[in-house]
């Protein structure tokens, strides 16, 4: 039996190393794979393929989330944090 990805119908079964990385994928008329590529969207911050990300209005890879944490960590939000404003 092939074994395609419904997307582009490239041959996902053992042996063509699409194997690893393909899902199964059912879109409602095809039951079968989803190979890497077309798991992979493009991050819209640096525009590099991936297959972890996150939709938040935009897809954003998992890099560009931890970028984004580290700036978060690396701005002095800390400082208006002040108790004796009562
Ligand atoms: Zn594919
Ligand atoms: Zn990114």
């Amino acid at each position: 039996m092939m074994e395609l990805c419904i997307e582009c119908k490239k041959e996902t079964s053992w042996g063509t190393g699409n194997f690893c990385n393909r899902s199964s994928s059912n879109d409602g008329a095809l039951d079968g794979f989803l190979c890497a590529d077309c798991q992979s969207l493009e991050c819209d911050r640096c525009h590099k393929k991936t297959t972890e990300y996150q939709l938040d209005g935009e897809v954003i890879c998992m890099e560009c989330i931890a970028d984004a944490m580290a700036n978060q960590w690396s701005n002095p939000v800390g400082e208006q944090l002040t108790i004796g404003d009562i």
